[in-house]
């Protein structure tokens, strides 16, 4: 296992979108393993491969603050079979610094994928955890939660953004909040 480097926004690689994975394999083992101790490590509530610059279809949730890895979710090529109601919620992310914003989504979602040992499951998801999910399989389309805000609030952050990288602040020294 190894903690990896978790890429901010914008790096060009977290708008590609990612592969299915076609062999579940030793490699994406390791993978999993990476995403979930980087994402522990970051603090996060989720991380998807596309954020470590790995284009393939994997995401690691854990929504439950209270009891680390009990409810860890590892997902590889998941899919959102159902989504109903809506919810906003404000929505971090680890590669997006010092930024939240209320983002709307689908209140509960059924998402199918598979296990590391090559099992089909479904994992349901209701508020954060229904968030969470549609947040990381976001990233694997390419998807940041801030292109799903109005062009505004986007243009200023990223300007922001621009100011820091000119001042040559280093973007790992932001605050990483209510990262999914
Ligand atoms: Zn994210």
């Amino acid at each position: 296992m190894a903690l990896r480097t978790i890429l901010t926004y914008p790096a060009s690689e977290l708008k590609e979108p990612a592969r299915p994975v076609q062999n579940i394999d030793a490699d994406v083992d390791a993978l999993v393993q990476d995403l979930v101790e980087t994402m522990y490590a970051a603090p996060g509530v989720g991380l998807a491969a596309p954020q470590l610059g790995v284009h393939e279809r994997v995401i690691v949730l854990d929504v439950d603050d209270e009891s680390s890895g009990k409810h860890l979710i590892k997902l590889i090529n998941p899919v959102i079979v159902e989504a109903e109601g809506s919810i906003v919620w404000e929505e971090g992310c680890l590669s997006v610094v010092d930024y939240t914003a209320e983002v709307k989504r689908a209140k509960h979602v059924l998402v199918k994928g598979w296990t590391t040992d090559e099992k089909e499951i479904e994992v349901e998801g209701e508020d954060l955890l229904a968030v969470a999910l549609q947040h990381e399989i976001d990233h694997l389309e390419g998807k940041l939660f801030i292109d799903r805000i109005s062009r505004l609030k986007r243009d200023l952050y990223r300007r922001r953004v621009k100011k820091w990288i000119r001042e040559g602040v280093p973007l790992e020294s932001k605050k990483r909040a209510v990262s999914i």
